[in-house]
């Protein structure tokens, strides 16, 4: 079995955890004789298993073989939207998405092909994001007075975003799809990277300026792939 080794100051005794991604941690006291490591998690291992089983099951981390379907529905979370969808079936090459009045999307070609409608689901969502998170960040700029220079939509499968020396700032898309706090919250801790682009301790402090419960919700923010959808 894998897992890495950590010494922490605040721990007495060693023990382990498994965190989200599945990483077997043993933590030990510092100074703490590692040569007891290797039985201590022979020992555990039934406990291991059956946290990684329940972990997997609660955030599905195993890739399912059963197939993704397309969605008939869209939670914009952080903006407090819910889209509906409709598939109308229809002779032509590509999936066409047509944005409705309230909060409807028709989807119109071969929509028995989950694939290709999930596909163009995700396009529309990106632009969509580009308008929604576009605006949001605008916002937040003039009321904190941290100014950035070009924004951009991503799809990025582990970053919420980034920012540039040249303060431009990236967002993937999938914000929308989080908690409002969460979503704003990344906004604050980016656009405070205009101004220090690292996470000194002045960086903190500016954050907390601006949200100060900014540590829980970096924490809950390591915990948000559970707010996104599978076929996303
Ligand atoms: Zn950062």
């Amino acid at each position: 079995m894998n897992y890495s080794i950590r010494e922490s100051k605040r721990t007495k005794y060693m023990h382990l955890r498994v965190n989200l991604n599945g990483n077997v941690e043993v933590v030990i006291p510092v100074g703490f004789n590692r040569s007891y490591i290797p039985d201590f998690v022979e020992k555990n291992h039934p406990w291991i298993a059956k946290t990684m089983l329940r972990l997997e099951k609660k955030f599905s981390l195993i890739a399912s073989d059963e197939p993704i379907c397309k969605p008939d529905e869209i939670f914009i979370t952080a903006f407090h939207e819910h889209w509906r969808i409709d598939y109308i079936e229809q002779r032509r090459v590509n999936i066409k998405v047509q944005q409705k009045e309230s909060q409807q999307l028709w989807l119109l070609g071969d929509v028995n092909d989950d694939e290709q409608c999930i596909v163009a689901i995700k396009r529309w969502l990106i632009s969509y994001a580009k308008e929604k998170l576009t605006k949001h960040v605008q916002t937040i700029s003039e009321q904190t007075q941290l100014n950035f220079n070009k924004i951009s939509i991503r799809n990025q499968k582990t970053r919420w975003g980034s920012c540039s020396n040249k303060k431009n700032i990236n967002l993937n898309f999938k914000l929308m799809l989080l908690p409002f706090d969460l979503m704003n919250y990344v906004i604050i801790h980016e656009l405070c990277h205009t101004i220090h682009l690292n996470h000194s301790a002045k960086f903190w402090k500016l954050v907390a300026l601006f949200e100060p419960d900014y540590k829980i919700l970096d924490k809950q923010l390591k915990q948000s792939a559970r707010y996104i959808p599978d076929w996303v």
